[in-house]
């Protein structure tokens, strides 16, 4: 079936990917601008992201898992990937096979790297979060000597709020650390930390939201909506006034309205946070989502001009549809569901 036979459709833009890419770049400075491609590129297609992004210069990628590592299939020459969770004992035929490298969360994964004579890795250190990674006393007591760590890295708890004090600490954690550990290169900043200050940049940055479009801190400007999603009118009808629409009706017409019933719905990702909060567009003009999102079907009130077999947008630039849905930016992308056709421009 092609794409345009399917009533749904994600439309990807990867000339905004490249050049949030290359935003984030510039913003890092000195540092090498990574991508983080875990959750299949945040729903929007791994390997197509990583084409994309490796043709732009980017060489270092991150995955959650071996199961993604593989499903990535080759790399474009240059790209280096480092697989997030590190080693359990199942992942060690797949990481010990190569190309990729673990990143090391834990004593236990440390050992095992070590007792399997495994090649180049990263390590990563808790500095605060109390998420994955070595404590700061176990990272300099000696249980990483004989690694060839390639990246020593930590992940920041707060950098969406860059006054939040928790940043400054962990930066200096981790700074301390720098110096005992040796490792050929450091790493903390995410998406949010790249627009703290220069200094969390250390010698590479890994973003994952930014690059899709998504806004990781309040002053944060300058980057583009990546995914749009369109959905195709099945049937328009008029809700008389005074007459409610959907499920629990939960939206009542003030006066005699259009309504247009689009073929998308929360299995598309389009959760029920959006219900009588999000909107589409028809050529410009807002079509407000009347009462609940349903399973496969969104109501929207429609100026005349939309008919049925038409295509509207779906208002899904993401700081603005995280606030109409109470969801978050991330939610929203990796939540997108299967059934669009799929394309990039
Ligand atoms: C997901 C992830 C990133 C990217 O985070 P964003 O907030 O999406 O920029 C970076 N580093 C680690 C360790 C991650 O898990």
């Amino acid at each position: 079936m092609t794409p345009d036979a399917l009533p749904a459709r994600l439309t990807l833009d990867g000339r905004a990917l490249v050049e949030n890419w290359r935003l984030l770049a510039r913003l890092s400075g000195p540092a090498a601008c990574g991508a983080a491609v875990k959750a299949d590129g945040y729903g929007l297609g791994a390997r197509d992201v990583v084409a994309r992004l490796a043709a732009a210069g980017c060489r270092d990628f991150f995955v959650a898992t071996w199961g993604e590592a593989e499903a990535l299939g080759q790399l474009p020459d240059g790209a280096v990937l480092s697989v997030l969770h590190g080693v359990r004992e199942a992942d060690m035929a797949l990481a010990l096979a190569g190309p990729h490298r673990p990143v090391l969360n834990s004593a236990a994964q440390v050992a095992r790297w070590k007792a399997a004579g495994g090649g180049a890795c990263d390590v990563m250190v808790d500095t605060g979060m109390n998420r994955l990674g070595l404590t700061p006393e176990e990272a300099v007591s000696g249980l990483l000597d004989g690694l060839a760590i390639e990246t020593l890295m930590s992940h920041l708890a707060c950098a969406d709020e860059p006054a939040h004090p928790l940043n400054a600490r962990q930066r200096a954690a981790f700074a301390a650390l720098g110096e005992r550990v040796p490792a050929r290169r450091t790493s903390l900043a995410n998406s949010a930390g790249i627009f703290l200050a220069a200094d969390y940049a250390c010698d590479l940055t890994r973003p994952g939201l930014a690059l899709y479009g998504g806004r990781p801190a309040p002053g944060a400007e300058g980057l583009a909506q990546v995914a749009r999603i369109e959905a195709q009118v099945l049937q328009v009808r008029t809700a008389d006034a005074g007459t409610p629409v959907g499920y629990g009706a939960t939206w009542t017409a003030e006066r005699p309205t259009r309504i247009a019933i689009l073929n998308i719905g929360y299995a598309d990702g389009y959760l029920r946070g959006f219900s009588s909060r999000g909107h589409a567009l028809a050529g410009g003009v807002r079509c407000p989502v009347a009462g609940r999102v349903s399973m496969d079907l969104l109501a929207v009130a429609v100026p005349d001009t939309v008919g049925e077999r038409d295509w509207l947008e779906i208002a899904y630039a993401l700081p603005e549809a995280a606030e109409q849905s109470g969801l978050s930016q991330y939610e929203l992308l990796t939540g997108l569901g299967r059934r669009y056709g799929r394309g990039w421009s």
